[in-house]
């Protein structure tokens, strides 16, 4: 396919304009959500009693099944289930080592869009090293302080169990925003074990520092929901794979730097290749220039 330089989506109001989204959350992740929403004329209501902690809590309380996209989606289909609703939002996030650089700790976000009356799902989706996600052992206050100093605390709450695998029955702190919290749950921990076990609490309104990545995730999401397909009409017509090869600026071989994007319609399978801005890549990049 002969690459264009830019994409003609068409607009996709039809689809999304005046119309309500219901999201699944307890998190205070409307904050973030609602207003990108509000930019495609979607209004956002968060789903009344909906508890996404049956579906896996960071706190250990309730292990999280199947993957990321799997969490995201069982949430949205409990609320399709329990609403009479359409248009359906459910988020979900992971977080552990980042996949190309593992010695540092990584935040991925993904907001999933379920709209039943065009049967169209879309995605958002963040990979970022924004994050304050972390751990440690400590057996007194100062210890304590020193790691929430770190952490971000006390605007990020954190939570303490007695070990990183807590015993059953034994309590668990969560969401703990103050000295006095943080020394109390540490006089209580101390009577199952000498040294406690402390981390940072993941849960959106526990942590700005995600709700931020979540909020990118959002803004991905309202790019997918605006891109409609140049040939069909239809949502959802973003990049789906990077194809490298960008040729190197000194000797001209190609390296594994990006030279375009391939964009592809989930519906009728038209596909454009977008190629990138730059139209060469640096030598440090090359594998001749640069072995
Ligand atoms: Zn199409
Ligand atoms: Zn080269």
């Amino acid at each position: 396919m002969r690459p264009t330089w830019a994409v003609k989506f068409r607009p996709t109001d039809a689809y999304f304009q005046g119309r309500t989204a219901i999201l699944a959350t307890k998190h205070g992740k409307e904050q973030v959500i609602a207003p990108a929403l509000a930019s495609l004329g979607v209004s956002v209501i968060v789903a009344p009693d909906f508890d996404s902690d049956r579906f896996g809590t960071f706190s250990r309380e309730i292990p999280r099944t199947g993957t990321q996209e799997e969490a995201a989606l069982a949430k949205a289909e409990a609320v399709l289930a329990q609403m009479d609703a359409d248009l359906v939002l459910a988020s979900e996030g992971s977080f552990g080592p980042h996949p190309q650089f593992p010695l540092l700790p990584s935040d991925r976000e993904l907001i999933l869009l379920v709209d039943r009356r065009h049967d169209l799902v879309l995605r958002g989706e963040v990979l970022s090293l924004e994050t304050n996600f972390n751990h440690a052992t400590v057996s007194d206050l100062e210890e304590a302080l020193a790691f929430g100093a770190r952490v971000g605390f006390p605007e990020h709450g954190l939570i303490a169990m007695a070990q990183a695998n807590p015993p059953p029955n034994t309590p668990i702190f969560k969401g703990m925003q103050s000295e006095e919290q943080l020394q109390r749950a540490i006089a209580t921990l101390q009577a199952y074990s000498p040294r406690i076990h402390l981390e940072t609490d993941m849960r959106a309104h526990m942590n700005p520092t995600r709700m931020q990545v979540i909020a990118q995730a959002a803004a991905q999401l309202v790019q997918a929901m605006a891109q409609g397909c140049p040939q069909c009409g239809w949502p959802g017509f973003v990049a789906c794979e990077k194809l490298p090869g960008l040729p190197c600026g000194l000797c001209g071989a190609p390296t594994g730097a990006i030279k375009a994007n391939r964009y592809r319609c989930q519906r009728c399978l038209y596909e454009q290749v977008v190629p990138v801005t730059a139209t060469v890549a640096d030598p440090s990049q090359c594998y001749f220039c640069n072995p």
